[in-house]
């Protein structure tokens, strides 16, 4: 038998980098805090851009391989231990951005059968036990296809364990979405235009390009990771090909080179569960614990 850390947190992201920019601070607050943190990346995200010029050789596997490497860097960073690719290193391909050819190779995430990416990613729930999973919502947050990918398949996982007779299931008591309160991004939008001539990108990027963006009635949940802030934006830094983190670790921009705000109280809406709103000063009724409520158990596994 071993036993299972109190509290499991698991997140499901399309592409290395997804998680740092999406959860960074999440992450390393509850790694900190002892909880079993587990990350399942879907693909290698081996068709995209390179920032830096001296790495814009690197494309397909020899991409995937670095941002393997990268994403390794990165939980490093975030001291995150126990993280995987879904179904295994190389099983699903990027996909391209939504309406390119990429998005019909047989081999892509976008093509995969989602019974079958949620089989393999519902073996790692009944293995893990995690009381939160965080996932994005059904358009993937912003549309592009492995994200939307990684929805269905995390929602259907979270259902296959809850069904599977093995074990005898385990039924995940917290789902969440990423999310970004659209007053917190117009404000970070509206301080980022006035300090963009002292950033080293040319040009703001606009609230409609932040994935997750909802009104701020949706939120139920923010994870203040403000003292994890610099574990993020190493982490971020560490997908050297994907980010570009401004000086002063605020901003950031992806290869648009568009600057972006760089977010270190993370938010999130609960799709499945109960909340447990905290009434306390700052806490605008929202939770503060993504494990808020949960009850949390050494569980024994065989
Ligand atoms: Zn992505």
């Amino acid at each position: 038998m071993t036993e299972l850390p109190a509290r499991r947190l698991l997140l499901v992201h399309a592409h290395p980098d997804d998680e740092s920019i999406n959860n960074g601070a999440t992450m390393a607050r509850y790694a900190a805090e002892g909880a079993r943190v587990t990350l399942v990346t879907c693909t290698l995200g081996e068709r995209g851009e390179v920032i830096p010029p001296e790495l814009r050789h690197l494309t397909g596997a020899a991409l995937g391989e670095h941002r393997l490497r990268e994403l390794t860097d990165a939980m490093a960073a975030l001291g995150v231990g126990d993280f995987r690719l879904l179904g295994g290193v190389g099983r699903y391909g990027d996909s391209g951005m939504m309406g390119m050819a990429d998005n019909d190779d047989p081999g892509c995430f976008w093509q995969a059968a989602v019974d079958e990416a949620a089989t393999a990613l519902a073996e790692v729930i009944l293995e893990v036990r995690p009381q939160v999973v965080v996932a994005y919502d059904d358009n993937g947050g912003y549309g592009h296809p492995d994200h939307i990918q990684a929805h269905r398949v995390a929602l259907r996982a979270v259902d296959f364990a809850a069904g599977a007779e093995a074990g005898g299931g385990w039924s995940v008591p917290k789902v969440y979405y990423n999310r970004v309160p659209r007053s917190v991004a117009e404000t970070a939008f509206d301080r980022l235009r006035e300090e963009l001539p002292t950033l080293p990108f040319g040009k703001s990027a606009a609230v409609a390009d932040v994935p997750g963006v909802v009104d701020d009635d949706r939120i139920t949940t923010a994870i203040d990771g403000t003292a994890y802030a610099p574990a993020k934006a190493a982490a971020m830094r560490a997908h050297a090909t994907q980010i570009e983190v401004a000086p002063g670790e605020r901003y950031f921009a992806l290869s648009n080179e568009l600057a972006q705000p760089l977010f270190t109280t993370e938010y999130y809406e609960l799709v499945r569960g109960e909340p447990v709103r905290d009434s306390g000063p700052g806490a605008q009724n929202r939770e503060t614990d993504l494990f808020a409520g949960v009850e949390a158990g050494n569980e024994e596994v065989a």
